[in-house]
C-alpha cells in the first residue's frame, strides 16, 4: 500500500490508464478513453449515452461561442416541441423519405394505443414551418431567423459510437427565411465559417469546407455545405457540421409565402444548419493518445492542475496554502485552474489521472520548488517540462496554453494533409483508399457513378467510399481532364473517402 505524506496509509490504488493502444485497436481505445476519461457513461438503451460534466462543459464552451456569434447575425433563440404529427412530418416528400427509417414513433400512452402515432423530431423543419407559414405575411416579417438548442432522435442502425453517432444527440438547429436567394446564400456561408471556427479555433481540428454531392445532400434541400474532418488512425472522413440552403421546397409544401414590395405573393428562401455533440468525439479521436485525452486549452474544463508533492517539511497547512496560492496566481491570470490536494492518492497516481482526463498543463509543486518559489510546468501534449518562478507563472502559463492550442491544430493539419492523395484513375483511387487516405479525384458529378464507386469500394469492414464534399478550394482542372471512374469529362475535383 503506498504511503502519502506523513506516513498516512492511502487507499489501494486501482491501476489507472488505458489497456489498449490507439494504433492497435482504435475502436476499443476510443470506447475505453471516453469512459475512463469521464466524458460519458453507458446507458441501458442502446445508442444513448450519458454526458458527464467533463464533456458537457466542453459542449457549453462550444455553445457559448456559437450562440454569441449567431446572435450577432440577428438570430434569436426559441423552442419548439419534441413531437411532430404524422401530417406535418410527411408534408415534404423527399425529406420524409430521407428520414423515415430513423424516425422513432410514440404509439401508446400507458396501455392505450394513440389514435394517431406521433413522431419524435429527427430534425425540426416539419415542426417549425407550419408556424413560419403563419408568422410570415409580408416582406416586413423577413428575414426570420430562429435557432434552438435542443435534442433530436434518429434511430440509427449503423454502429452507434459515443458522440459520433448516437440515437439521441444535442445540437443547435438554425432555421431562417429570406426574401431572396442571394441573402440565403450569404448566410449559408457565414454559418459554415462559424462551424469551421468551432473545429479549428476551439477543438484544434482542421476541416475542409465544401459542397455535398446530390446523393449526399440534405433530404428535401437545395444544396448542402459541410465542414469535413478526418480521423488519421482509421483513415475515415467525418461530416463535421452542415449548413443547408433549402431553397423553396419547404416553402412550397408548407405554404410559406409573403407579399413583396410589388404586392405579389411569393415564396420565401430558407436555410437550416446544425452542429452537434459529434464535435467532441472528433476532437477526442484526433488528439487523444495512449495516455488518454488531450484537450485543447480553449475547451478544457480545467486548463491547469496544480499537484503538490508532499514531504515531511512540506505538508499539512504549509503545503495546502502554497498550493492554493499557486492556484490563485493562475486564476488571476484568467486560467481555469484547480489543485488536487487529496491525500488518499499519491502524486504519480494524480499525474496519470489528470493525463487521462487531458488537462493541458500540469503544475508540479514540491518542497524544493516551494523553497525557491518556483513550480514545474508539464505540457500534456508533448510532455515537455520547465521550471517557472511564481512571479512569471501567470504570463508563462498563458503563453504555453496558447502555444499548445496552436501546436495541436498544426500537428493535426500536418497529419491530415499527409493523408490526402490526388489520383486520376480507379486503380490509384483504390490504392490510396486502402492506405487509409482521403482521395481527391476529378469527377463527372453523376450520381450513378457515385453509387458505382460505393459498390465497388465496399470491403465489408472499412465500409464503402463516398464523396465527402466538393471542396470550395478547387485545384485547377485542365481542359480535357477525365472522371477517374467513368472516363467522362470531369466537372470538378471531389474529395472521397471511407467515412463515419
Ligand atoms: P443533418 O441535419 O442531417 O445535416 O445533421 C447535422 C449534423 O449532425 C451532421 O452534419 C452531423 O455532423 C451531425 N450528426 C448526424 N447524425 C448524428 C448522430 N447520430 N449523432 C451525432 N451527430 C450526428
Amino acid at each position: 500500500t503506498p504511503k502519502a505524506s506523513g506516513g498516512k496509509e492511502v487507499k489501494k490504488e486501482t491501476k489507472l490508464g488505458l489497456s489498449v493502444k490507439k494504433d492497435e485497436n482504435f475502436g476499443e481505445w476510443y470506447s475505453e478513453l471516453v469512459l475512463l476519461g469521464e466524458m460519458i457513461d453507458y446507458y441501458d438503451v442502446s445508442g444513448c449515452y450519458i454526458l458527464r460534466p467533463w464533456s458537457y462543459s466542453i459542449w457549453e464552451t462550444i455553445k457559448d461561442f456559437l450562440d454569441t456569434e449567431i446572435k450577432k447575425l440577428g438570430v434569436e433563440n426559441g423552442y419548439f416541441p419534441l413531437f411532430v404529427s404524422q401530417t406535418a412530418l410527411t408534408r415534404e416528400k423527399d425529406h420524409v423519405e430521407g428520414f423515415a427509417p430513423e424516425v422513432a414513433w410514440v404509439t401508446k400512452s400507458g396501455d392505450t394505443d394513440l389514435e394517431m402515432p406521433i413522431a419524435v423530431r429527427p430534425t425540426s423543419e416539419t415542426v417549425m414551418y407550419p408556424s413560419y407559414a403563419k408568422w410570415i405575411r409580408s416582406h416586413r416579417d423577413l428575414p426570420l431567423k430562429i435557432n434552438q438548442w435542443n435534442n433530436v432522435v434518429r434511430w440509427e442502425f449503423k454502429h452507434p459510437t459515443p458522440f459520433i453517432r448516437s440515437r439521441e444527440f444535442l445540437w443547435q438547429e438554425g432555421h431562417t427565411a429570406f426574401a431572396t436567394k442571394e441573402e440565403a446564400d450569404v448566410e449559408v456561408h457565414q454559418i459554415l465559417d462559424l462551424y469551421r471556427q468551432v473545429y479549428e479555433d476551439y477543438l484544434a481540428v482542421p476541416v475542409i469546407k465544401g459542397i455535398k454531392s446530390e446523393k449526399e445532400k440534405f433530404a428535401g434541400g437545395l444544396y448542402t455545405t459541410t465542414v469535413e474532418a478526418f480521423v488519421p488512425s482509421t483513415g475515415r472522413g467525418i461530416q463535421g457540421a452542415t449548413s443547408h440552403c433549402l431553397g423553396q421546397n419547404f416553402a412550397k409544401m408548407f405554404d410559406i409565402t409573403f407579399e413583396n414590395k410589388d404586392k405579389e405573393r411569393v415564396m420565401v428562401w430558407q436555410n437550416s444548419w446544425g452542429l452537434t455533440t459529434r464535435t467532441i468525439g472528433v476532437m477526442v479521436m484526433v488528439h487523444g493518445d495512449d495516455k488518454g485525452l488531450v484537450l485543447p486549452p480553449k475547451v478544457a474544463p480545467v486548463q491547469a492542475v496544480v499537484i503538490p508533492i508532499p514531504m515531511k517539511e512540506f505538508s499539512g497547512e504549509v503545503m495546502m496554502n502554497a498550493s492554493a496560492e499557486v492556484v490563485s496566481i493562475l486564476k488571476g491570470a484568467g486560467i481555469r485552474a484547480k489543485d488536487d490536494t487529496r491525500d488518499v492518492y499519491t502524486p504519480p497516481w494524480k499525474y496519470n489521472h489528470w493525463e487521462l482526463k487531458g488537462v493541458p498543463l500540469r503544475v508540479e509543486l514540491g518542497p524544493r520548488d516551494f523553497a525557491s518559489k518556483k513550480v514545474v510546468l508539464v505540457r500534456r501534449d508533448t510532455g515537455e517540462k520547465e521550471a517557472v518562478a511564481w512571479d512569471k507563472l501567470a504570463d508563462r502559463a498563458n503563453e504555453l496554453l496558447q502555444t499548445i492550442q496552436k501546436d495541436l491544430l498544426e500537428k493535426a493539419r500536418k497529419e491530415r494533409d499527409a493523408c490526402i492523395e490526388k489520383v486520376s484513375c480507379w486503380e490509384e483511387f483504390m490504392t490510396a483508399l486502402n492506405a487509409k487516405k482521403m482521395v481527391l479525384a476529378p469527377w463527372c458529378d453523376e450520381t450513378e457513378v457515385e453509387e458505382e464507386v460505393k459498390k465497388m469500394s465496399a470491403d465489408g469492414e472499412g465500409g464503402a467510399a463516398k464523396t465527402l464534399c466538393m471542396p470550395f478550394d478547387q485545384l485547377p482542372l485542365p481542359e480535357g481532364t477525365k472522371c477517374f471512374k467513368s472516363g467522362k469529362p470531369a466537372k470538378r475535383w471531389a474529395l472521397w473517402g471511407r467515412s463515419y
